[in-house]
């Protein structure tokens, strides 16, 4: 099994191979319908933001129907990793779960000691059953050899996964992307 613990309670296997696993999301309540929640950050960042760079400097621009830039955001080369959260409701008993914190969850995290600030979340989507697929294409061994520690548990080497897809289909059974993540 290569899905990690924190979402074992709520995974049931679609299909698996040595590297890859897709799981469908089931509440504990039975239920397989959810909201899909994300940060904020990405709100802001979607489709119509850019990255530009002005007097030597990155931003994460928007623009306005004509062109015009109406904001403008400086990317800090100094700044962490990009939060990335997502969770999901159970549309039935209203329980929440974590599916992917890139400060928690994925490879980065675990070399990383990343700072966990609160974020706020938005809903992105209604009525979604949800699909998980997790991939860990470095074996246990191998794991450890890579970050040097021979004490590492079976459970942070699951929870180190490499890449991380999550879709959904909506209530006409149209397949929509949630999250596709490299952790590594
Ligand atoms: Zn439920």
């Amino acid at each position: 099994m290569i899905i990690p613990k924190y979402l074992r309670k709520i995974s049931s296997v679609v299909e698996s191979s040595n590297i890859s696993e897709l799981v469908s999301m089931r509440c504990t309540c039975g239920n397989i319908t959810f909201k899909v929640f994300e940060n904020e950050n990405n709100q802001s960042r979607n489709v119509n933001s850019e990255i530009l760079r002005i007097d030597g400097k990155l931003y994460y621009i928007k623009r306005n129907i004509f062109g015009k830039i109406k904001e403008k955001n400086e990317i800090n080369q100094q700044t962490e990793l990009e939060r990335k959260v997502l969770m999901i409701k159970c549309e039935k008993c209203n329980e929440s779960y974590n599916i992917f914190d890139n400060y928690l969850n994925g490879y980065d995290a675990q070399l990383n000691n990343l700072q966990k600030k609160n974020v706020k979340m938005y809903k992105k989507f209604d009525n979604m059953k949800v699909f998980v697929k997790i991939i860990n294409d470095l074996s246990y061994e191998e794991f450890k050899s890579d970050i040097g520690n021979n004490d590492v548990s079976y459970e942070t080497y699951l929870s180190s996964f490499s890449y991380i897809e999550v879709y959904g289909y909506d209530c006409r059974e149209k397949r929509i992307k949630i999250l596709s993540y490299e952790t590594a």
